[in-house]
């Protein structure tokens, strides 16, 4: 069965190749179209594993890594996948086996990467703004290549752990350009009014005071402005910046080899993405031009462009109501399991996951949880063909901050995931039991 494109023949219907495409179907209600994540039924993967669902594709997630790897094929770099974006073991060790690296921003993060690629500590950064001693430590123990200091009170506590350790750290500072990343408030973080970085004036003169410090070598700077960044040129901006400084660094006698631009590329959440690797191959020349005269080995820590668009929240509609005249889907998923909308107001789009024919008539509906808050919403005002109590719906674009942001209000056990590849599906977390959640209750 070869995929069939079937978002020009139903209007409106977004797909996310390779990953989300429908397919012909010919089921009891006679001829339509079904979603499938690569060469597997999402119908099929609801009924063996039960919704809330998350289900991930391979074919995506190692698409969008080549794109990045191509961009960048000739700048000296590694990408240092961002854990926190989806830090599930299997979908970090498919990225170890790809040659990743890895961002990780807890001692959690650094323990999860360590049990995926055992001999992966040479490729860890460790980011964040409050990095306890025990974490630092582990990560000492470890041997990570980069700590990324955010302030000089954390620069002296590393000091500390290093030398109770006689172990080196490579410190890169992470300055903070006083960049506008133009993205959601909360995840803009280059404004020096953020609570993240350096700013970037200040940053010579503690360069100055590690380069003094024994058990500590400069090795790099690091910048990260914020996350679902659309345009290049903030970006451009920063690490222009960033060059300044290195410039002037070693003028000050330091060797700056690792240059950490962080992550940030933002997806197309609202319609069908123009084409990533052109995206990304923009991105690169933004991010590489400043830095074509210095001879340093880039660090890179894409995480919501690499997973994002490969993973989708299936779930099932319990109930439609109305109120006066309002139509609402009440959904098994809800804010608990996908905070996004409810945190940021974001935006994913839902799509059936049959489509019995393209004519029908489309109603609009908000698409809302069975949890107790009006926030609990998953889509607003959103044009729907009509669906029934037990049809499937998907949401898109939700690999990236769906599972990894999901909770346990209102005493809900959190989704399943699922990893497909090709014809086959791999169930790589289970169902949560209210068991589970009671466990460390005492
Ligand atoms: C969150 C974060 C990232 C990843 O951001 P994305 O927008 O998911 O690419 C990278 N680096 C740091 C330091 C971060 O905090």
């Amino acid at each position: 069965m070869s995929p069939r494109n079937a978002a020009t023949r139903v209007s409106g219907m977004v797909e996310r190749p390779p990953g989300f495409c429908y397919r012909e179907s010919k089921d009891s209600r006679g001829r339509g179209s079904a979603l499938y994540c690569e060469n597997v039924s999402l119908n099929h993967l609801a009924k063996q594993y039960g919704t809330p669902l998350y289900v991930y594709s391979t074919a995506t997630i190692r698409a969008r890594l080549s794109a990045f790897e191509k961009a960048f094929r000739h700048f000296p770099h590694t990408i240092c996948y961002s854990v926190k974006a989806n830090s599930n073991l299997s979908i970090l060790r498919l990225l170890a086996r790809a040659g990743c690296g890895f961002d990780v921003v807890s001692g959690g993060e650094l323990e999860r990467v360590l049990r995926a690629d055992r001999r992966g500590a040479r490729k860890i950064v460790f980011s964040g703004v409050g990095k306890s001693a025990d974490e630092m430590l582990m990560a000492l123990k470890a041997g990570i290549l980069l700590f990324n200091v955010e302030s000089e009170s954390e620069l002296s506590v590393l000091a500390e752990c290093a030398a109770r350790l006689r172990k080196e750290a490579r410190v890169a500072l992470r300055v903070n350009p006083d960049v506008d990343a133009r993205t959601h408030p909360y995840i803009s973080t280059g404004l020096h009014k953020h609570k993240f970085g350096i700013p970037i004036a200040s940053a010579r003169s503690l360069y100055a005071q590690a380069a003094g410090i024994k058990y500590l070598k400069v090795a790099g700077v690091s910048v990260h402005i914020g996350s679902q960044i659309t345009d290049v040129e903030p970006f451009a901006e920063a690490v222009t910046r960033v060059a300044d400084l290195i410039r002037q660094l070693s003028a000050d006698g330091h060797t700056i080899e690792l240059v950490d631009v962080g992550g940030g590329v933002g997806i197309a959440y609202e319609q069908r993405e123009v084409d990533f690797a052109d995206h990304v191959a923009r991105y690169a020349s933004g991010v590489t031009g400043p830095l074509r005269e210095l001879k340093v080995h880039l660090l890179l820590e894409p995480g919501r462009a690499i997973i994002g668009p490969a993973g989708v929240l299936l779930t099932s509609v319990l109930y439609r109501k109305r109120n006066d005249g309002k139509r609402f889907l009440v959904v098994d998923a809800a804010m608990n399991d996908l905070m996004r909308p409810a945190l940021y107001g974001a935006y994913h789009e839902i799509v059936p996951v049959d489509i019995k024919s393209e004519t029908e008539p489309q109603e609009v509906v908000d698409v809302v949880g069975p949890v107790c808050e009006s926030g609990d919403f998953l889509g607003r005002d959103r044009n729907l063909p009509p669906v029934e109590e037990g049809d499937l719906l998907a949401v898109l674009d939700t690999g990236a901050y769906g599972m990894a942001l999901a909770s346990n209000y209102n005493t809900r056990p959190r989704p399943a995931e699922v990893l497909v590849s090709g014809k086959s599906a791999k169930l790589i977390r289970r169902r949560e039991k209210v068991r589970d959640l009671l466990s460390t209750e005492l």
